[in-house]
């Protein structure tokens, strides 16, 4: 069995750092993870730069990166304004993200669920080449609270014949059974996990069980949670790719060349990141 990891530790990851890192750096991070063997790497957001700052000059990171044969380099989009700019910039996949609520659009995107539908609607009738929906606050909402699956499988079945479909926990409040019953009902290609209540690598099992084959994860768990200040981001790809393998689903990443990337921006960052293998090492070691 083999699983598409899109890393999102660029975008997901660091939109929801404190730090705001210059685009060529962001570029080197992007360079860094597309040498690990990673299939697809989601690089950047074209959103604008006062609301999200940590975005900002996405076009310059696009025009830094050293492109690698074999990786898919995505950028994340909310509306045609950002579409316009990603197709611009010649980037392989746009992931069109909307919320599964009301309130979740309005407060992100300033849109309402119908309004969010039809934008995301309106890209995808532009054709790109490769697509993915995000549906966001898929299994919980911070204004709304538990989203009803029907809702999520409604808006699923409407875009799953323009693109492949991610289920987003964003706010990281899913269990696994939630997880896996949800992909199988929606039929959905993916998952996008945060570890917040320490559920999101049981989620990620859960939904390959469930029928997915794309997992978002973040290396070295970097980002956070905009709704949930305290908690932590993404599940961290190494030690996805540690759980992965060990029982026997091939990802085609080098392990080792991914923690070398988390240990380098530990360094950057100068803090302790939340993933664990990269501390623990992997086993067994290549020396015993
Ligand atoms: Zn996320």
């Amino acid at each position: 069995m083999t699983i598409t990891i899109s890393e999102v530790g660029p975008r997901d990851g660091l939109q929801n750092e404190q730090d705001v890192l210059p685009p060529a750096t962001r570029a080197e991070l992007v360079n860094r993870l597309a040498a690990t063997g990673l299939p697809r790497i989601e690089a950047v957001s074209f959103v604008r730069d006062d609301a999200v700052p940590q975005m900002a000059g996405a076009e310059e990171v696009v025009e830094a990166i050293d492109r690698r044969g074999g990786v898919e380099y995505a950028g994340l989009v909310v509306n045609e304004q950002g579409y316009r700019r990603l197709a611009g910039s010649g980037l392989d996949r746009v992931n069109v993200t909307l919320g599964a609520t009301e309130s979740f659009n309005r407060r992100n995107a300033n849109a309402s669920l119908d309004e969010a539908v039809g934008r995301a609607e309106a890209i995808l009738g532009g054709n790109p080449e490769r697509a993915t929906v995000t549906i966001s606050v898929a299994f919980g909402c911070p204004f709304e609270g538990r989203v009803d699956p029907a809702v999520v499988a409604s808006l699923a079945e409407r875009f799953s014949e323009a693109g492949e479909v991610v289920l987003a926990d964003t706010i990281g409040v899913a269990t696994p059974g939630q997880v896996k019953s949800l992909v199988e009902r929606t039929g959905a290609s993916g998952f996008h996990g945060h570890n917040t209540r320490n559920t999101g690598f049981a989620n990620a099992y859960a939904a390959l069980e469930g029928g997915a084959t794309v997992l978002d994860a973040s290396v070295g768990g970097l980002g956070g949670c905009p709704f949930a200040p305290r908690a932590t981001g993404n599940i961290a790809t190494e030690d996805l790719v540690y759980m992965l393998e060990g029982d026997g689903v091939e990802t085609g990443v080098d392990l080792d060349a991914l923690i070398t990337v988390s240990e380098w921006l530990e360094a950057l960052l100068g803090r302790r990141l939340e993933g664990q293998l990269y501390r623990a090492g992997v086993f067994p070691s290549a020396k015993s």
